[in-house]
């Protein structure tokens, strides 16, 4: 059986990960899911308003909990979502 060794950086206080800023064209959106099914975090969700095509976008639920991987931007067939890292001068 392999010997399992965790290591803690030891700067790991000091350490900030990156934050998301997902940014969902709306009206772009032909709803078909994908971003929301294939989200490796959950972290979006069919939301309850309609759009100019007549279905449901997506709604960011908890946008903390992204890991900033693109895979929603890569799946979305329409181009209606992309996520960026939030710049922030100061702790955000
Ligand atoms: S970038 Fe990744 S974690 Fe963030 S919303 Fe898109 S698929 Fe989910
Ligand atoms: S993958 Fe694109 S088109 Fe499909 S629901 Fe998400 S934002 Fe809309």
């Amino acid at each position: 059986m392999p010997v399992r060794i965790w290591r803690t950086p030891l700067n790991i206080e000091k350490a900030k990960l990156p934050k998301a800023e997902i940014h969902i064209i709306k009206n772009q959106c032909k709803g078909c899911g994908f971003c929301i099914q294939f989200c490796p975090k959950d972290v979006l969700e069919e939301s309850e308003e309609i759009n100019e095509r007549g279905v449901h976008p997506p709604k960011v639920v908890d946008e903390s909990k992204c890991v900033l991987c693109s895979f929603c931007t890569s799946i979305c067939p329409d181009f209606a979502i992309f996520v960026v890292e939030k710049l922030c001068e100061e702790e955000c």
